[in-house]
C-alpha cells in the first residue's frame, strides 16, 4: 500500500510509545512505574461521573449535538473563562472540541498551510510540530532560556517572513515552567509587532504551585488578546483525559472557519462527554483544588530527590504542570552511553521505571518524568533510578 506523503512524515507520539511498551512489559509480569505518561493518576471525580450516568439515563446519547459543541458547554466554558480570567467571551467565541489536542489540530489546519512556518518553544509538547507538518507548514524550534522560557532575542532569532503563528504553553509540558505577566506582555508585544498570530495552550493553568501565579496572554486585553487564540480543556484538571474535552476561545471570525472544519471531520465531541465536561466546569472547583494540591505536594517531595540523583541537573524548579525535565548530560557519561534515547531504554530495561526521551520533545540531553504517579511510586521510582545511577560511580 502506498500512503500519503502527508502520513509519511509523522512521527508516531514518543510518549504514547513509552507508554505503550511500559505497560507491555507490566502485563508481562516486570513490576515497571511509569512516569512516561501525561494522565493525572486520579479517577474522574464522582460528582462529574453522576452528571455523565445521568444524561445516559435520561437519553441524552442518541443525537448529534452542533459540531461546535452544545451551546449549554458552550455558555459553562464562557463562564468559567469569566471566573477565573476574568474577561468575556460570547459562546460565537467558543468551540468545544474532541480534547485540546484535537483544537490545536483544527487551529492548524485553519490557520496555516505550505510555506507558513510555525514557532514553537524549545521544548515543547509532542505534538506541536507533527501538527503543524499535517497542515504542510514548517515547525521552527525557538530556543528558550535557563528557566526554559523563549524570549524576544531567540524570537528575532526564529523570525522570518513567512512566520505565521507562535504557540506559547504555561504552564509548559515538559518543563514545569511557568510565564509571568510579563514575559506574556514582552512576547505577546513582539507577536502584535511582527502580525504573527499566538495561540496560548493553557491546558494546565490550574495546575500552579508553591505560589507560583497563572497567567493567560488572553488577559492582557488590547491588541495581544485580540491577536492571541485560548485553548484549553477539562483533561488535566479534572482530571479527564479519557472523555476527550476541549475548547477553542477566540474571534467569532475564526470560530466559523473552526466549526466548518469540525462539522466535516470530528463532527461533535461524544454528547456524554459533554454533559461531564459541564458538570466539571460548573462545579465548585473543590475536586480540581483537592488534585492540584496532591500534584504540589508530590512535586515538593520528589523534587530534592531527584536533584541528588547523580548526573541529573534540576537547576530550575518547575512551577506547573507535573513533570520534571532534568538535564541528564552528566549521567549519560556516567552511564557510558551518548544519546538520551539509549539511557531511557537503559532506564526502562534495568531500573524499571519508564520515562520520555527529551528530543521527543526537541531538546535531546533531557527527559521528562511525569509525577502523575502516587507518591509511593514516584518515591520508588526516583529511589530506583538513584541506585541505577550510584552503581557508576
Ligand atoms: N497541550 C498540551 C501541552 C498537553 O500536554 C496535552 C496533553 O498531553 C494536550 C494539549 C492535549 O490534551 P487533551 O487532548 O487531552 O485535551
Amino acid at each position: 500500500m502506498k500512503f500519503s506523503k502527508r502520513a509519511m512524515q509523522v512521527t508516531p507520539s514518543a510518549t504514547i510509545q513509552v507508554s505503550s511498551q511500559a505497560k507491555k512489559m507490566i502485563r508481562n509480569g516486570i513490576d515497571v512505574i511509569n512516569l512516561g505518561i501525561g494522565e493525572p493518576d486520579f479517577t474522574t471525580p464522582t460528582t462529574i461521573d453522576n452528571e455523565a450516568i445521568t444524561a445516559i439515563k435520561n437519553g441524552k446519547t442518541s443525537f448529534y449535538t452542533p459540531a461546535s459543541g452544545l451551546p449549554e458547554l458552550k455558555q459553562a466554558i464562557a463562564d468559567r473563562i469569566q471566573t477565573d480570567y476574568d474577561i468575556h467571551y460570547d459562546t460565537a467565541q467558543i468551540s468545544v472540541t474532541t480534547g485540546a489536542k484535537m483544537a490545536l489540530y483544527v487551529l492548524m489546519q485553519v490557520l496555516v498551510e505550505q510555506g507558513d512556518e510555525v514557532l514553537l518553544p524549545k521544548p515543547s509538547w509532542v505534538s506541536y510540530h507533527e501538527q503543524v507538518k499535517l497542515a504542510g507548514a514548517t515547525p521552527v524550534m525557538v530556543d528558550t532560556d535557563r528557566n526554559f522560557k523563549i524570549t524576544t532575542v531567540s524570537l528575532d532569532q526564529a523570525v522570518t517572513a513567512t512566520t505565521k503563528l507562535l504557540i506559547i504553553n504555561t504552564p509548559q509540558n515538559p518543563t514545569g515552567t511557568v510565564y509571568s505577566e510579563a514575559d506574556l506582555k514582552t512576547i505577546g508585544d513582539w507577536a502584535v509587532n511582527h502580525q504573527i498570530i499566538m495561540i496560548t495552550d493553557d491546558i494546565y493553568g490550574k495546575l500552579v504551585y508553591n505560589q507560583n501565579r497563572f497567567y493567560s496572554p488572553v488577559q492582557l486585553g488590547g491588541d495581544i488578546a485580540a491577536n492571541t487564540i485560548l485553548v484549553s480543556g477539562v483533561s488535566k484538571t479534572y482530571s479527564m483525559t479519557g472523555w476527550r474535552i476541549g475548547y477553542i476561545a477566540g474571534n467569532s471570525e475564526l470560530i466559523q472557519r473552526v466549526n466548518s472544519v469540525l462539522s466535516h471531520s470530528t463532527g461533535n465531541p461524544a454528547t456524554v462527554s459533554q454533559y461531564a465536561a459541564i458538570a466539571a466546569l460548573r462545579s465548585d472547583q473543590s475536586d480540581a483544588e483537592r488534585m492540584r494540591q496532591a500534584f504540589e505536594n508530590r512535586l515538593n517531595t520528589i523534587y530534592p530527590l531527584v536533584q541528588k540523583i547523580p548526573g541529573f541537573d534540576v537547576a530550575v524548579k518547575p512551577e506547573g504542570a507535573f513533570y520534571l525535565f532534568p538535564r541528564i548530560t552528566e549521567a549519560m557519561k556516567l552511564a557510558g552511553v551518548s544519546s538520551s534515547a539509549e539511557f531511557v531504554k537503559l532506564l526502562l530495561n534495568e531500573a524499571h521505571v519508564a520515562v520520555v526521551d527529551g528530543d521527543a520533545f526537541g531538546l535531546p540531553g533531557y527527559l521528562r518524568l511525569s509525577y502523575a504517579a502516587s507518591l509511593a511510586d514516584l518515591k520508588t521510582a526516583v529511589a530506583r533510578i538513584d541506585k541505577f545511577m550510584n552503581q557508576f560511580l
